[in-house]
């Protein structure tokens, strides 16, 4: 499996993904925005685009399909029920689905609901796994539940499988927002060591030459991984009224969630 990360530049700090097989050089566009880049990608790498992937509908996110279906014939890809905000898709996808990208690749969907109520992430089983996590998990940070999402749905699905995911699986978020989720989390817990390490390197970044954390750095760096930390749940207390003296990992997330919107 080829993975190519592909930066916007655009305001939203999008990050589109080309998934290729080795083999017959078919590729696999995930939330392609940005269609020309991603075109020209393909072509650079002589890769044909046969699919495209909506982690959601958030337009940011299927806003480049039409342009890639007209140049490619892609078929478009989505979560099932996601049939009346996509136009044009053509497979519904559901938990345990397998897409298969040329001979090689094979991806497992992931029902991700939270950041919205349609939202599937994508799982690799390679030797190096990886998951591709359009707005449920971003580097260092969590999606934003305020257009059309549930913070209980986003953390249950953190907890419930994100968490359990092998450690050494490579994250690709929809979007580069490291910087500034490294700085929220060292405000939660400034004793923090890897994020402390990791926010300097994230602040000189060029996104076109991305950090790619694994899920075991996450569980370090990322605060809405962190429920059971002493420091963050104490921080919290002070600042969020109304929180339990021994709050669940539950009232932690959806703390953290809310202070994350003002912050
Ligand atoms: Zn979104």
């Amino acid at each position: 499996m080829i993975v190519k990360q592909i930066w916007t530049a655009n305001n939203y700090r999008n990050f589109n993904y080309l998934i290729a097989c080795a083999e017959t050089g078919e590729a696999l566009a995930v939330d392609p925005l940005d269609h020309e880049k991603c075109l020209d990608a393909a072509k650079d790498a002589g890769w044909q685009i046969t699919q495209i992937l909506n982690t959601h509908e958030h337009r940011d996110h299927t806003g480049g399909n039409d342009a890639v279906v007209r140049a490619t014939g892609a078929a478009i890809l989505a979560h099932r029920n996601a049939r009346d905000s996509i136009p044009a898709m053509q497979r519904g996808l559901g938990a345990g689905d397998v897409v298969k990208v040329g001979k090689t690749v094979e991806l497992e969907v992931l029902d991700t609901p939270g950041h919205t109520m349609t939202h599937v992430c994508l799982r690799s089983h390679t030797d190096q796994p990886a998951l591709f996590c359009g707005d449920t998990l971003f580097n260092a940070g969590a999606g934003n539940c305020h257009n059309g999402g549930h913070p209980k749905e986003l953390y249950r699905t953190f907890v419930g499988q994100l968490a359990r995911l092998p450690d050494e699986t490579r994250i690709y978020p929809g979007h580069d927002y490291l910087a500034r989720n490294l700085a929220f989390t060292l405000d939660r817990e400034p004793t923090n060591a890897g994020a402390r390490e990791m926010i300097e390197s994230a602040e000189q970044m060029d996104p076109a030459r991305a950090i790619v954390t694994t899920l075991g750095v996450e569980k370090q760096i990322n605060v809405f991984f962190r429920l059971q930390s002493a420091e963050v749940i104490r921080q919290l207390r002070e600042r969020v009224p109304g929180l339990p003296d021994n709050p669940t990992s539950e009232d932690v997330f959806l703390a953290l969630r809310e202070l994350r919107n003002r912050w």
